[in-house]
């Protein structure tokens, strides 16, 4: 049987982990940190008897390897689906306005959903239609040294485009702006979201914490198969011979004997390993870029829908939970700055202004978690240098959401990569 380490207990790393030993190969897997997850798990809130994310996570209809994995592990029912796409767009006064709605028509969903939104005229209704019948003629080339501004500018979208449809996919989606990310993956995703089907372009949110959903599960699937799970390890050194990693050292132990290495660990993390075999210098090249979740707890406050999304905000996702409100603000480069107290009233003074029934008296509590580091950017110097980077060891594979996934920065992206790192060591065994 072949010993398989991974590096890291994040989605990638437990989606190789799973599927490896779905393989019958025997996984032990190494946790820097006391829980597993990474960037994207839950905690206990003891005096409101709830639990929160770190961070509120969202999947979609075009995930298809985060879906195989939770079904892998048994979790798909603990996920609601749309039926199709519904976004619930609320503005400032407190109009609430309806994208995509009951047409289950594909390819026809997406033409409905932009025909009868209220807030597009006959020009911005043309400019998005040209965009989309030319999506699947547009080829790689012609995008591969574009941002996505300079696509968008290119098609001559118009500012209520930007407004109510592009502006909100693309800081959903890249966790940045327009100007930053790369026009390339961006006509991956849409490709991947609106051109694949009804469902592909559906919301899917998990009806439980993160770390019911995945973690805990994912766990004890490999604890039952005979697999280690080991929490507190971070990886620290490694000793190579004859091109291969030989013995992985830890803060704890040292590991000899395994075949193969996954490292499902963020770049940062693997170039602090000793002995890593990368150029230091790559680092510059993985820009990254913070999310700020505010959950707040109510009195006698209501919502009547399961999210929101805001136009014209700072704040971009409502997410509605049974105990407690999820604010979302993505690419928080300047808000995660300011001082806890400031953004709490900054919250008080835009639900108020989008939900004006709302006052300050209905705050019972509220807790702020600073992602600094929760994606990476989708840049063009980026996409060049996940292109670039090799594993440097004969029996290691890289997985994690910044490997040559040709998606941005997401969950989907790091399940990708887990299932593809799992595959590639299948392969390296059959060919030993
Ligand atoms: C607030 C927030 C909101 C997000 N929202 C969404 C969303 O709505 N939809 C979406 O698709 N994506 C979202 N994302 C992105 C998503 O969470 C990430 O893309 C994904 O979780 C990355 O998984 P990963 O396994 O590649 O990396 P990580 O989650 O970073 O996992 C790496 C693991 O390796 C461990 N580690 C590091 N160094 C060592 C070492 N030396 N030894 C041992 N272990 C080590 C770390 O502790 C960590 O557990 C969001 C992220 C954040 C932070």
């Amino acid at each position: 049987m072949d010993e398989i380490v991974i590096i890291g207990g994040g989605f990638a790393g437990l989606s190789s982990a799973v599927y490896l030993s779905k393989s019958n190969h025997k996984v032990i897997l190494l946790e820097s940190s006391p829980k597993l997850g990474g960037r994207a798990y839950s905690f206990p809130v003891e005096k409101h008897d709830d639990f929160v994310d770190n961070g509120q996570h969202i999947l979609m209809g075009c995930y298809p390897y985060t879906l195989n994995y939770l079904r892998e592990i048994g979790s798909l029912d603990k996920l609601y689906f749309q039926k199709s796409l519904e976004l619930n767009l609320v503005e400032n006064g407190g109009e609430q306005l309806k994208l995509g709605g009951n047409s289950t028509l594909y390819p026809f969903n997406l033409m409905y959903a932009l025909f009868s939104f209220p807030r597009f005229d006959l020009k911005d209704k043309m400019a998005l239609t040209r965009f989309f019948a030319k999506l699947p003629f547009t080829p790689e080339a012609k995008l591969k040294d574009l941002s996505i501004e300079e696509w968008l500018n290119k098609t001559r979208q118009t500012g209520n485009a930007r407004k109510y449809f592009w502006d909100l996919l693309i800081v959903g989606a890249f966790n940045t702006t327009a100007e930053r990310a790369s026009a390339l993956v961006f006509r991956e995703i849409l490709i991947e979201m609106f051109l694949r089907g009804n469902k592909a372009s559906t919301l899917i949110i998990p009806q439980t914490g993160l770390s019911d959903l995945y973690c805990e599960p994912s766990e004890k699937f490999l604890r039952e198969k005979g697999n280690v799970v080991k929490l507190n390890e971070r990886v620290t050194s490694f000793e190579i011979e004859n091109g291969r990693i030989a013995k992985i050292i830890t803060n704890k132990n040292m590991y000899s004997g395994f075949n193969y290495v996954i490292s499902a660990v963020p770049v940062a993390n693997y170039l602090q390993i000793r002995k890593n075999g990368l150029d230091e210098n790559l680092l510059e090249k993985f820009e990254v870029s913070p999310i700020l979740s505010i959950h707040l707890w109510l009195n006698n406050y209501e919502f009547n829908e399961k999210f929101y999304g805001f136009t014209g905000s700072f704040f971009h996702w409502l997410f509605v939970h049974e105990k407690h409100i999820t604010l979302v603000k993505s690419n928080a480069t300047e808000l995660i700055k300011l001082p806890k107290e400031i953004i709490r009233s900054k919250v008080t003074e835009e639900l108020t202004k989008y939900f004006p029934d709302f006052t300050g008296k209905n705050v019972k509590d509220i807790l702020i978690i600073k992602e600094k580091r929760a994606t990476f950017v989708s840049s063009l110097q980026f996409e060049r240098a996940r292109n670039s980077v090799k594993a440097p060891y004969k029996n290691l594979v890289f997985a994690g959401d910044w490997t040559n996934t040709k998606l941005p920065s997401t969950i989907e992206s790091a399940v990708k990569s887990g299932k593809t790192a799992a595959d590639k060591i299948e392969k390296l065994i059959k060919s030993e």
